[in-house]
């Protein structure tokens, strides 16, 4: 099959396509025009799945972002409900009775405030769904502000908001992660969740994937 492939061709003894998955598409005045075959297509169940997670019906973001998201989004708030008991961070008095009670809310916003607090922990942390939600909350802010430098020394909430202006309003923006760093870093998140939870439900649930990466 290769010796009739080059036979027909202009390239001399010993030629060998340059790279695996390149085929002939046109054959023309002793030249070959070489095209990189289409990229197997993986679904986006796919995508969850190798990492041993189901893909929820709308996920947040797409692609490894979306992955990156739901695993971040969980251990910020079983984080929180251990450590906190369940208490709200933006001060409302009320708890969490489950961690999936909680919403993992940012205090900047995540859509205007750039990619440097989009996945800061500090910046996301375990509130209440209700809190979480400017028609039932509008004023959470201050409470949340409150919050963080109660959890995290004062002048943390200031802080986060300098950052938040360096990307809105100074120009200072942080390059996204590619698609390696994402995957660098989903693989990070799920051995960092597996430490986390010691719950019996949990341990099943990352078991397969944990002997996957292993
Ligand atoms: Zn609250």
């Amino acid at each position: 099959m290769t010796r009739a492939f080059n036979s027909t061709l202009n390239v001399g003894k010993g030629f060998k396509p340059r790279k695996v998955g390149l085929k002939r598409t046109a054959l023309k005045r002793g030249t070959v025009r070489l095209k990189r075959s289409a990229k197997k297509k993986i679904s986006k169940a796919d995508l969850w799945r190798q990492y041993g997670l189901e893909r929820p019906s709308k996920p947040r973001y797409n692609g490894l972002k979306g992955i990156y998201w739901r695993l971040l989004s969980e251990k910020r708030r079983r984080e929180d409900f251990i450590k906190y008991k369940g208490e709200c961070i933006d001060q409302c008095g009320k708890y969490a009775r489950d961690w999936q009670d909680f919403d993992a809310g940012h205090f900047m916003a995540a859509g205007p405030s750039g990619f440097d607090l989009l996945f800061d922990p500090v910046n996301v942390n375990g509130q209440l769904k209700g809190c979480n939600n400017p028609t039932f909350s509008p004023n959470a802010g201050h409470g949340y502000a409150r919050g963080l430098d109660k959890r995290y020394g004062p002048g943390t909430a200031d802080a986060l908001y300098e950052r938040y202006c360096d990307s809105a309003f100074r120009g200072k923006t942080t390059k996204e992660w590619s698609q390696i760093e994402y995957d660098r870093n989903i693989r990070a998140l799920l051995r960092e969740l597996k430490i986390i939870n010691g719950a019996e439900d949990f341990a099943n649930h990352f078991e397969r994937v944990m002997k996957d990466l292993s």
